[in-house]
């Protein structure tokens, strides 16, 4: 089915979103957009340069002098408010976009749709509830804390979970009052750019959220080296985390790091199998794999091992893949380098027992970027595909004996994003829950439902700094310390 995405958008897609209006790029190059699931084009977006990129900052930089800098935190809330309104009143339209361009399945694209709302709600509630402190000092001294906004924020995402972490970053950057310049993934964008159009719609005064579309190399280089940019905020790869870290560093501006991860489930033999099966499942192959947070590994002892893996089989034999709009439990991989890369990591399975894996539906033609979802006994957690983020439907069941091996190899790779523990046994969810390195570790669940509440972020090289819930707003915000000496 193919989706008619400029009929259903209300601007041009090759313009840019700059100081509250849609304006043409100042590049001549475009960028086509594909649907993953058959690789039909969809449109063109500007592939924004650094002209683009310098109008932008501009923007907000004024933005910041004028009405948007002169906005009480209420009237921030209450535009952040209108916006996740619009969002929600516009939830199909945003997942019939994500869809087609991300090639995630409808339902999933809807959730995503959903959270958005959510991110924008909360942190409208929470906009004039972020508060500096009073600190006791020497007598005739009142000292206090101010809680500031950083000035012009960059943001480079993704095109995973395009609306989720703009929800995330953007809401929580215009939340405190930062100027926002958003740069969006090439290979998918559609719905970062109708979040631009929600913002104008909402009225959003002029200049406090830009979006320019282009390629990373170009407007992402462009907008992480710029002078004007006080905080940036990068979601991707740990390459281009390493390359955006070091223009950080140049302009001596703090840096949010959001990358990959290899994110394990511990499955100890007092677990309740059937409470954990979907979870084990579903963490790995949500978005067919392409999540930061996937779960991609599953440690399991020895006594349930078994049992762990023909459960697992049995549902990964009913996994459908095919076309995003169908809303199978899988979709296609983003692009054709994509399924690429994966299939250059399936290649070396060879070491493995493959135990079952999905199922391609009718529908899903040669071209779609489709990858059947596979399911593997891993006896080597140093495998390359027990160690190296796939970025694909792609889940290895690793066997362990005891407590502290699987606690070793959990914490075995060089990423630290997520865990997750299953067992009955309190105290031993509580010293698991100290000693597996990463940033958020779920106890007989894994994700929490998404809980835009809960601070996420990683250690290692899953980045640093963190997203979500009121530490996002903390970070997006600098402290300044008033010390009045009054005798
Ligand atoms: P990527 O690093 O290739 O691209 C991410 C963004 O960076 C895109 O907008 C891209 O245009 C831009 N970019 C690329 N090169 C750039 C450069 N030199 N300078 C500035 N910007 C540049 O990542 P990807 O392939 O789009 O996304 C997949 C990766 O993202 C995975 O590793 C995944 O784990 C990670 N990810 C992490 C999280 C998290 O919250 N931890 C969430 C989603 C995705």
């Amino acid at each position: 089915m193919a989706t008619n995405v400029k009929a259903l958008l209300p601007f041009n897609t090759e313009h840019c979103f700059i100081g509250g209006c849609w304006r043409p790029s100042q590049s001549a190059e475009r960028v086509v957009l594909h649907n993953p699931s058959n690789a039909q084009a969809l449109c063109q977006i500007a592939a924004g340069n650094a002209d683009d990129i310098d109008a932008a900052v501009a923007a907000a930089t004024n933005a910041l002098q004028t009405e948007w800098g002169g906005y009480s935190a209420l009237q921030r809330g209450r535009v952040l408010a209108r916006m996740g309104q619009l969002v929600t009143d516009n939830v199909e339209l945003l997942a019939t976009l994500e869809a087609a361009d991300v090639g995630k399945p409808l339902s999933q694209a809807r959730a995503d749709a959903i959270a958005l709302a959510r991110y924008l709600e909360f942190y409208a509630g929470a906009a004039d509830k972020v508060h500096g402190e009073t600190l006791p000092y020497l007598d005739g001294y009142t000292v206090y804390t101010l809680r500031e906004p950083h000035g012009v924020t960059g943001h480079i995402v993704p095109w995973n979970y395009p609306m989720q972490i703009i929800g995330r970053s953007v809401g929580a950057a215009l939340t405190m009052g930062n100027a926002c310049v958003l740069k969006p993934a090439e290979d998918a964008c559609l719905t970062a750019l109708m979040f631009a159009d929600i913002a104008r719609q909402a009225g959003l005064p002029d200049g406090a959220l830009n979006v320019v579309p282009g390629i990373g190399e170009v407007a992402g280089a462009a907008l992480a080296s710029h002078p004007g940019v006080k905080h940036l905020s990068f979601t991707g790869s740990v390459g281009v985390g390493e390359a955006i870290q070091t223009q950080a560093a140049r302009n001596i501006v703090p840096v949010t790091l959001e990358l990959g991860g290899k994110s394990p489930q511990l499955v100890f033999d007092d677990a309740d199998l059937h409470e954990a099966l979907p979870f084990l499942v579903n963490a790995g192959i949500q978005n067919a794999g392409q999540t930061c947070s996937a779960s991609s590994r599953i440690l399991v002892q020895r006594g349930v091992y078994d049992a762990v893996l023909e459960l697992m089989a049995e549902k990964y034999r009913g996994l459908r893949v095919g076309p995003a709009e169908a809303d199978y439990e899988l979709g296609p991989l983003i692009s054709a380098e994509q399924k690429k890369r994966v299939e250059g990591y399936l290649a070396q399975d060879t070491l493995l027992d493959l135990i079952a894996q999905g199922v391609l539906v009718d529908e899903a033609t040669d071209e779609g970027y489709f990858v059947v979802p596979r399911l593997y006994a891993c006896t080597d957690p140093q495998h390359v595909l027990a160690q190296q983020e796939i970025f694909g439907p792609v889940q290895v069941v690793i066997p362990f004996d005891d407590e502290a091996q699987a606690v070793a190899i959990a914490n075995g790779t060089e990423f630290g994003l997520v865990a997750s523990v299953w067992t009955q046994n309190g105290a031993r969810q509580m010293r698991l829950a100290k000693k597996l390195k990463a940033g958020q570790v779920f106890i007989n669940n894994y994700g929490a439902g998404g809980g835009v509440e809960l601070p996420f972020g990683g250690v290692g090289k899953s980045g640093h700094g963190r997203e979500k819930g009121f530490e996002a707003l903390y970070g997006f915000s600098t402290l300044k310390t008033v010390a009045a000496k009054h005798g």
